[in-house]
């Protein structure tokens, strides 16, 4: 089969780690006879000092074209002092909304290999946990209504939130449908005992709930949540959730697996064109000097491979791949936990895993 893919490397360590992801998916390419065709394109801090803006026409026009986007990272210090509409995580913003996704899918799970990096408490890890977060992309607080304003007290700031049932049932149903393929629990996150949104997002959720008799469906506050996920996190299987909770909640989950280098993230909308990126940022401070971690970027390849592209089998290859070299006590700086690991730089761990392949 042949794909067209956009690759949006971005900064910082952006294009060392989609430089990896593009080594593997040629790497499985040749084993399973697909061709994938990359076109590079900017967005970000490179996109502002290239042409001016954080996401040009052309960017958009080209991710909407191809069957799916890779995406590193984007950001940096020398765009942090711009107004908030150019600074380069308005591409992140800007695409997602262009391309219609409203869904992003985080795994969050725990590799044993890496069990030691775990922050939470040895009886903890020992029940491990695999968690999916399913957070709603394209709605709620960070698209509503914002401003400056006079108040009571003086000048003060405003941000709205509104959900519609429409959007609601939309991300519900790809929690239901993601829960039917794992252990079939959804735990639906909300505020519902202080905001309207959230009764919104209850009710609609316990209506969709009843089109999958199979899944047990559990609601819990966000505030419960957030201790829940550090208390006891193999509880959850699919955990769905508005925006800005699931921006805030699947950092969490992501901290306690032990490494924000290996996880990967699935943007998802209505048609199969998603975007694909590691949950890190640019990472100025190590940027340029061949110590990222390319596993996350890696990983959010066999995402697209399989959320995208349905090839199942391809995407679990390149799965047993990373946790072979993992298995076998390979590390980059940032996951080196006891005196037998063994430390590789970011293209060094690339090349393991190409080997494994
Ligand atoms: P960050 O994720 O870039 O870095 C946090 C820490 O983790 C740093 O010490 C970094 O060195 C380390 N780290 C991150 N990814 C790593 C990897 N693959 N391998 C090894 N170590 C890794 O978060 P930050 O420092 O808060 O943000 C830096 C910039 O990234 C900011 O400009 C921010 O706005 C941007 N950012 C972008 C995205 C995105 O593009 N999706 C997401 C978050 C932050």
């Amino acid at each position: 089969m042949e794909f067209n893919i956009a690759l949006v490397k971005g900064d910082g360590i952006g294009p060392e780690i989609v430089s990896g992801a593009v080594q593997v998916l040629e790497k499985i390419g040749e084993k399973f006879g697909h061709t994938f065709r990359f076109t590079e394109y900017l967005a970000g801090g490179c996109a502002i000092d290239a042409c001016g803006v954080p996401l040009p026409e052309e960017t958009v026009q080209g991710c909407r074209n191809s069957d799916s986007v890779l995406l590193g990272a984007v950001g940096g210090p020398k765009w942090d002092g711009l107004p908030g509409d150019v600074r380069p995580e308005k591409a992140l913003l800007g695409l997602r909304s262009a391309l219609g996704l409203y869904t992003n899918l985080r795994p969050a799970k725990l590799y044993s290999a890496l069990a030691g990096e775990c922050p939470l408490r040895p009886d903890i890890v020992a029940k491990g946990f695999d968690l999916m977060m399913v957070r709603e992309l394209t709605g709620g607080i960070y698209f509503g209504e914002r401003g400056r304003r006079e108040g009571k007290y003086g000048p003060e700031a405003y941000d709205t939130e509104a959900y519609s049932v429409m959007e609601i049932e939309r991300i519900a149903r790809v929690a239901f449908e993601a829960a039917r393929k794992r252990n079939k629990k959804v735990h639906s996150i909300d505020k519902a005992n202080v905001l309207e949104t959230s009764r919104l997002w209850r009710e609609t959720v316990h209506r969709i709930a009843e089109e999958y008799p199979d899944v047990e469906c559990v609601d819990m506050l966000v505030d419960n949540t957030a201790m829940q996920l550090v208390r006891n996190p193999s509880q959850f299987d699919v955990v769905v959730t508005t925006n800005m909770f699931g921006d805030i909640l699947s950092d969490e989950a992501s901290q306690i697996t032990g490494s924000i280098g290996l996880l990967p993230s699935a943007s998802l909308g209505a048609t199969t064109c998603g975007m694909y990126e590691p949950i890190h940022g640019s990472a100025p401070d190590i940027a340029g000097q061949d110590k990222a971690n390319p596993i996350a970027t890696i990983l959010s390849a066999a995402m697209m491979l399989r959320y995208s592209f349905s090839l199942l089998e391809e995407a679990a290859c390149i799965e047993k791949a990373v946790d072979a070299v993992l298995d076998a006590g390979w590390r980059t700086a940032d996951i080196i936990g006891s005196s037998t690991d063994r430390p590789l730089r970011g293209s060094e761990m690339t090349q393991k895993i190409l080997e494994q392949i």
